[in-house]
């Protein structure tokens, strides 16, 4: 009987899920959601799963039914408005959005009155009525022409639930003594709200994304978190020990005394080197030989922008304008634009914000107008701005507004050839004009840049170069359609892979490519703040990395430690290596060796 087991290979797992011993020590690799490094014990949270009696009820209790719905649908707005404070004092206005937009659910007059419709007409109980309506609603929103937000349907979901479990008068447990980490299958948005209130070591999710709003939450909340982890919660009690990695995205569940040995030393490692990093805050990114790379900060919500500049990042790298659709069902109008746009540059002025249009679609929030097979490969970021210019050009006039401190530049995302940047272009130079004539002031010389994320794009850089002011190399795609691997599979984690032969010859021709020009060219993508990468990427000569704010002080300490001559020895050397493991175990051990206090594996 094995004492210890990889979940990396689904078939492998189902095997292993026959034999599987209670007590046994397992390691699950998932998505590194939410940094941090924690040991305790595990909290499982289990949503139970509704169940629904479905009865026809007398004609002299039908009132009564809709009498329990009015009771529970109150009872879930109390609950809900709670959260919603309990959000807004913890991590401000736009996360608690989220909750505006479910109690607005609750508040829908067509959608109650048909429910109550259902209770009297067809006198089904309430707790059935409910669900076949809201049900059906989520249907109809999947199906209309105006399709909302994927997170839309999960909101209605989590309404439903909530009511019903309100209507059954059951309580849900979120409450639990001392310190934990919890795991689930999956969190909805309230979940991880109200887990919080507890001592929440970290959240460890089977399902999830780096965007989803495990992720998001959980880094506002500043709580580690894994999501994508595989089984996690079939294999997990309560009760057990863990130890939680967020920044690789490890768990180890049961750890043996080796582990709790090896965690106590990474802690120690950590905590020592973060000690020495805040006094590099006001430093500059500068190799020992006098090479700046230009090191910002990958940041798009409100709360997070003060945390940007705590940090010591020269500006925000990538400012995903997309965020600002969280938990809503439109767009934002031009003037909620401007405020958010403004209020980034302000803040992190006499630095650059980077304002990325629009990247729906995808797996990304949009209220999506068209069901797609492969949403990755379909309608998404410029592909959308273009077919819907009133949308390109309502987000291009509020960024132009926003820029008048002149430290406002744009990114064009999902770019895969020439063509898509001058159309871009003539629509950004015709909002030009239109501010121009109507005298609204707005920095003539704003930069443009286009993301290179997708192979083609990569591909043909050089072409591209010539057309903009900047290039940001987006890893999280390009790896992703380079490699033909879905960037949220789980499954297939291990087979993203940053260090492929192929992606780094990709990022060398882009960065090459730039120079000929004289375009900068940047990184943004999860690879810009993988300490693992940085010796490599700096050799190879990129002028900027826009990361996660919680890196930035270790690849600003490894950028600082290394000479530009020395990195491009290794980057070239890395260059010939023929698979992604022998580029990965060179990089690490080189920076082990150069950099032996960074906690690192
Ligand atoms: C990327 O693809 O690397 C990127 C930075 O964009 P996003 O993760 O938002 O798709
Ligand atoms: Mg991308």
């Amino acid at each position: 009987m094995p004492d210890q087991m990889e979940h990396t290979d689904p078939a492998k797992q189902a095997l292993d899920q026959k034999n599987r011993p209670e007590h046994t020590r397992i390691i699950v690799h998932g998505i590194a959601a939410s940094p941090g490094l924690v040991h305790g014990q595990v909290f499982v949270f289990e949503r139970k799963t509704l169940e629904i009696s479905q009865r026809i009820v007398a004609p002299e209790e039908a009132e009564l039914e809709v009498e329990r719905l009015q009771q529970a649908i109150q009872r879930s707005e109390k609950e809900l408005t709670k959260i919603l404070s309990f959000t807004e004092q913890k991590i401000g206005n736009s996360k608690a959005r989220i909750f505006e937009a479910q109690i607005m659910i609750l508040n829908d007059a067509v959608l109650i009155d048909q429910i109550i419709d259902r209770i009297r007409n067809t006198r089904f109980n309430a707790e059935s009525a409910v669900h076949s309506e809201m049900t059906k609603f989520q249907q109809t929103l999947l199906n209309a022409d105006e399709e909302y937000l994927r997170e839309r349907a999960d909101d209605i979901e989590d309404v439903k639930h909530r009511i019903i479990r309100n209507i059954q008068q059951q309580r849900l447990f979120s409450r639990f003594k001392g310190s934990a980490i919890v795991v689930a299958k999956n969190l909805s948005p309230a979940d991880t709200i109200l887990l919080s209130r507890n001592d929440v070591l970290g959240y460890a999710t089977e399902l999830g994304g780096i965007t989803s709003h495990t992720a998001l939450l959980s880094r506002s909340l500043k709580i580690p978190a894994v999501v994508g982890l595989h089984n996690i919660s079939r294999d997990a009690n309560t009760g057990d020990e863990m130890i939680l990695d967020g920044y690789s995205g490890t768990t180890i569940l049961r750890p043996n005394r080796n582990d709790i040995h090896n965690y106590q030393e990474k802690k120690r490692r950590y905590s020592l080197f973060e000690e020495k990093l805040v006094v590099l805050r006001d430093y500059p990114a500068e190799t020992t030989d006098g090479e700046r790379i230009t090191l910002s900060a990958n940041a798009d919500m409100e709360e997070e922008l003060d945390f940007v500049g705590f940090q010591g990042a020269e500006g925000i790298g990538l400012y995903r304008s997309e965020s600002l659709l969280i938990g809503r069902d439109t767009f934002p109008n031009e003037d909620e634009q401007y405020e958010a746009y403004w209020l980034a540059a302000e803040k992190i002025f006499p630095h650059d914000v980077i304002i990325r249009v629009f990247d729906i679609g995808g797996d990304k929030v949009y209220p999506k107008m068209i069901e797609e097979n492969n949403p990755f490969l379909g309608w998404r970021g410029i592909r959308i701005l273009l077919d819907r210019p009133e949308l390109f050009r309502t987000q291009l006039r509020a960024i132009f507004r926003a820029s008048t401190k002149k430290n406002v530049k744009i990114l064009l995302p999902m770019i895969s050839g020439v063509s898509e940047i001058s159309a871009s272009i003539n629509h950004i130079n015709d909002v030009k004009e239109e501010l121009r004539s109507k005298g609204i002031p707005f920095d003539e010389d704003i930069q443009v840049g286009a993301m290179i994320e997708v192979p083609s794009a990569a591909i043909l850089s050089r072409e591209i170069a010539r057309m903009v002011d900047f290039m940001s190399i987006g890893t999280n795609d390009l790896i992703q359609y380079l490699l033909a691997v879905d960037r949220g599979n789980p499954t297939i984690t291990k087979l993203f892979q940053e260090f492929h032969p192929a992606v780094l010859r990709m990022i060398q021709h882009t960065i090459d490519s730039g120079h000929k020009r004289n375009v900068p060219v940047g990184m943004c993508g999860e690879m810009a703040g993988d300490p693992i990468a940085t010796i490599l990427l700096v050799g190879m000569g990129i002028d900027s990395l826009s990361v996660v704010p919680a890196v930035l002080p270790e690849v600003k300490k490894i950028i600082r430690s290394i000479s530009y001559r020395d990195a491009a020895k290794i980057s070239r050397r890395a260059l010939t290596m023929g698979t992604p493991e022998e580029v990965f175990n060179y990089l690490k051990r080189t920076l082990k060796t150069k950099l032996p206090d960074v906690p690192i594996g």
